[in-house]
């Protein structure tokens, strides 16, 4: 490990740079733009390579009695990267396609991201190779409980908090909180973030996501001296994150002419209606294939559409040197984590295009889940209204603050936000030392 860091180090500080290429690493996607961050902050080699190396890596056999009486094993994984600010905060995805080295960049993304709206977390990330569609609610359940207690001492109000993902929601959430409190012999609400109301759930969480990439959105906006109201947008994904943004960017006055799930596409000049949408999407079966209030569109037409603001809210690298060229989008918000490339984004900057990193557009996710937390230690609940006026808040300070980073060192929003992050995490570590 400690080999390898190295010479990605060493190849990036001292040596010329590597082929250019699209990431298909994710992992190497994060070194890439910590490297650049890690040269502004000079920061030292040791402190390099323990920031940017995981603390621990567990990967886990989850056996599972299938409804049909067969057993099968999956494979689960949890990364912390970092604990340095806190407890590991991060959620659990569940997707075929879930390798190690995408849980270490999400894991580190996580660590980036709570610096970065300034919540006292760590960073990690769960991921469980599955597919979710095609399993009963039992099997899931299954798989659920039986991956938390492999991991039984890795989590814990006060270690390692998990939350939903791709493909995790409420109900995973529950099954997380009671097997955990099975064990523990006590309810324990404070294990995990994103789980229903009844169960401690915050106000405001299913939303949160969505409602920061609103408020980056209108932010940066202001910025660029652009008015909602003449603004269009298109959205890639149409999940908890891609349709709450669209809603509430439309409640702000945007005109919503493009959107798009893993089935299909939509476009309408005119505006969609976004209320509809979500309904029609509901109804079948969450999907929007069929939708009848626009025309089919592609999901690269979707992305080189001709608006002010796209939001790519689906999975990563899905802007890349191929499309980025085409993009026509003054503004993206990225309400993904990872869909920019690193190449895409050499291309986006030179072209002046204001890309708002995931570590900042969608961090309104973490931060309701660090309310959630907070409320649950307490046990004492906000209202919605006032968990959104902190959301509001905390977002517009991030964004203010890396908006200022940037400017001073004259780099992109992305690079400033790893700046802030980063300095933020080191200074944690110089005052903390080294425990030898
Ligand atoms: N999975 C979400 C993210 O990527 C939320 C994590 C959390 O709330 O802990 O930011």
């Amino acid at each position: 490990m400690s080999q390898f860091k190295r010479s990605v180090y060493e190849r990036s500080i001292y040596k010329e740079p590597g082929p250019i290429r699209d990431s298909e690493n994710p992992f190497e996607a994060m070194v890439e733009r910590f490297d650049v961050a890690a040269k502004i902050l000079q920061l030292d080699s040791g402190f390099y390579e323990y920031l940017v190396t995981p603390s621990r890596i567990h990967i886990t056999a989850i056996p599972v009695m299938m409804d049909s009486g067969q057993m099968r094993v999956f494979q689960g994984f949890r990364v912390i990267h970092n604990e340095i600010l806190g407890p590991s905060k991060g959620g659990i995805r569940y997707a075929e396609d879930v390798n190690l080295e995408e849980v270490k960049a999400l894991a580190a993304w996580m660590t980036w991201k709570c610096a970065v709206v300034n919540v006292p977390f760590g960073g990690a990330k769960g991921g469980v190779v599955c597919n979710p569609r095609e399993m009963s609610p039992g099997e899931l359940e299954r798989l659920t409980r039986r991956y938390t207690a492999n991991l039984i001492d890795v989590f814990g109000p006060e270690k390692d908090i998990p939350a939903p993902d791709m493909n995790t929601n409420e109900q995973i959430m529950a099954w997380i909180l009671d097997t955990y409190s099975m064990h523990a012999k006590r309810t324990e609400t404070a294990v995990v973030t994103g789980k229903p109301i009844l169960l401690g759930g915050s106000r405001g969480r299913r939303e949160a996501t969505g409602r920061g990439v609103m408020t980056v959105t209108l932010a940066a906006m202001e910025r660029l001296g652009m008015r909602p109201s003449q603004c269009t947008v298109a959205i890639q994904g149409f999940g908890n994150v891609g349709s709450i943004a669209a809603q509430l960017l439309e409640e702000q006055g945007c005109r919503i002419v493009a959107i798009s799930d893993v089935s299909s596409g939509y476009f309408n000049a005119e505006g969609i209606d976004v209320g509809a949408a979500v309904e029609y999407s509901a109804a079948h079966g969450n999907s929007l294939e069929g939708f009848p209030g626009a025309e089919p569109i592609t999901n690269e037409e979707l992305i080189t559409a001709d608006v002010d603001v796209l939001v790519p809210a689906a999975k990563e690298d899905q802007i890349t040197r191929h499309n980025a060229p085409d993009i026509k989008a003054k503004i993206i918000a990225e309400g993904a984590n990872g869909p920019t490339t690193p190449r895409a984004d050499d291309i986006l900057n030179e072209r002046g295009v204001l890309v708002i990193p995931d570590i900042l557009a969608n961090a309104g996710g973490v931060t309701v889940s660090y309310f959630e937390w907070v409320q649950d230690r307490q046990g004492y609940f906000w209202t919605t209204d006032r968990v959104n006026r902190r959301l509001d808040r905390m977002m517009r300070t991030a964004f203010d603050s890396v908006f200022d980073v940037a400017s001073r060192h004259d780099v992109s929003l992305r690079i400033g936000a790893y700046v802030y992050a980063i300095e933020k995490v080191a200074g944690a570590l110089r005052l903390r030392g080294i425990y030898a």
